[in-house]
């Protein structure tokens, strides 16, 4: 009796929250919410999880909301003890029924996808905060679907496409949560990203002008996140960004989010399958002198007055010498030659990543030194002496890799406090949720 009538109350829950963003003309809010309990039909873990914080955090809104109402009315002297009476009865309702799908009968119930289901829904959870947040905050529409359904026609319809990217993170994070899965996915994710940016571009390009951020264009080469605020002497976003995911993630950029990287990865897969690394000294002198280059030439030309074109036409040759590296060495060598050794963003993320405590470590009771993992670390962090030292070398990017390719299971994410499995976990929901919002708001 007791789970159909909270199953009951957390679907007219929503219903309700739904009602009350239809009223304000929020259709897009309004669709979304009603939704939402159709994930409840999964028996997943995860969508009970999620129900129950919509439910909790309707509750808190109902209670703010019913002060409003409550105050206006006594302001009017009109009467507000029904009202009052009312939304009492729907916060009770939601709080019991979110409560109750926290509780032991509905984790009997929803019991698809136990051991991922923390992670799904704190990815959702994060994805859809961080969406709106950019959503509500940018000076332009910055989702697809606010675009092309304008206010008049489909009003709140980014909240639609929030929902869909927030389910895009939970189904991420729950196949990450396999390290051989996400060995084998990371790449595709990250490929089908760097196909959405620059399919994005070529769209702005050829006129759509929907497709492009602000219609502002820049060239899409990672080391303008530093040397064009140098040559501008402002525009901070693109390096705001990359620093923000750094807080998050660490390095995690140069393997997940960067929309070039995704290139490089590519062009080292067509390689060797045993990756040959680059040579160390290339990897820390290679990147800043080509930091000392592009930062040391925009702030010359800058100086110099040059224009914004010739500029532009430097930063797209770099671009390209950039390319020819991942074909000339990357590809032959199975490594990753330019992100370790060209980029120098790259350096600026594995230099910055070292402030922010995730790490890789090798448990060395467990390592029999086989090399597997070496050969799978396509970033050049893995020498025979990284591996005896127990820690990766500076170029290690978080990628995760080696986890999945070490059969002793002797490679761990770590972060001071928690266990090895948690971090992990942490690590690998945050990044699920990210890639959902680069998904979502990246593009020039
Ligand atoms: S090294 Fe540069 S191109 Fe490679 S992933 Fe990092 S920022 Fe992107
Ligand atoms: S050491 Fe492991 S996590 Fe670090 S870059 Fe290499 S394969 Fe990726």
């Amino acid at each position: 009796m007791t789970t159909p009538l909270m199953l009951t109350l957390a679907v007219l829950g929503h219903l309700l929250l739904a009602a009350h963003a239809l009223r304000r003309g929020d259709w897009g809010l309004c669709a979304a919410l009603a939704a939402l309990p159709l994930l409840l039909l999964t028996r997943r873990g995860a969508a009970r999880l999620v129900a129950a914080l919509a439910l909790l955090l309707g509750a808190a809104f109902w209670v703010d909301a019913g002060l409003g109402f409550v105050r206006l009315r006594l302001a009017f002297g009109q009467d507000w003890l029904r009202l009052a009476l009312i939304l009492a009865l729907v916060t009770i309702s939601g709080l019991g029924a979110g409560l109750w799908l926290l509780g032991r009968r509905a984790r009997e119930i929803f019991r698809q996808g136990r051991g991922v289901e923390l992670p799904q829904a704190a990815a959702f959870a994060l994805a859809a905060a961080l969406l709106a947040a950019a959503r509500a905050k940018a000076s332009v529409p910055v989702l697809l679907a606010d675009r092309f359904l304008p206010g008049g026609t489909f009003p709140g319809a980014g909240w639609l496409e929030i929902l869909a990217l927030a389910l895009y993170a939970a189904w991420l994070a729950g196949a990450f949560m396999d390290p051989a899965r996400h060995w084998r996915l990371r790449p595709r994710v990250w490929a089908l990203f760097s196909a959405a940016f620059f399919a994005q571009l070529a769209l702005g390009l050829l006129g759509l002008q929907d497709f492009l951020m602000t219609g502002r264009l820049h060239v899409p080469v990672p080391a303008l996140i530093l040397a064009g605020p140098v040559f501008r002497g402002g525009g901070l976003f693109m390096a705001i960004l990359f620093a923000s995911t750094v807080l998050f993630v660490g390095p995690a950029w140069c393997s997940h989010l960067c929309y070039i990287g995704a290139w490089d990865d590519a062009a080292s897969r067509l390689g060797p399958k045993a990756a040959r690394p680059v040579p160390a000294r290339w990897t820390l002198w290679g990147r800043l002198a080509t930091l000392a280059l592009t930062c040391g030439l925009a702030l010359g030309l800058r100086l110099a007055g040059v224009s914004g074109w010739t500029a532009a036409w430097l930063a797209a040759g770099f671009g390209l010498a950039g390319v020819g590296v991942m074909l000339a060495v990357s590809r032959r060598r199975g490594a990753m030659a330019h992100c370790t050794a060209f980029c120098p963003i790259g350096l600026v993320g594995n230099v910055l990543g070292r402030l922010i405590p995730w790490r890789m470590r090798i448990d060395r009771a467990a390592c029999t030194r086989c090399g597997s993992c070496a050969r799978a670390c396509r970033y050049s962090a893995l020498s025979p002496q990284d591996i005896e030292n127990g820690r990766p070398a500076l170029p290690c990017t978080l990628c995760g890799d080696c986890v999945g390719a070490c059969p002793h299971e002797a490679m761990r994410y770590s972060f001071p406090g928690l266990a090895p499995a948690a971090s992990r976990a942490v690590f690998l929901t945050l990044v699920a949720a990210l890639s959902a919002v680069f998904l979502g708001v990246a593009r020039i």
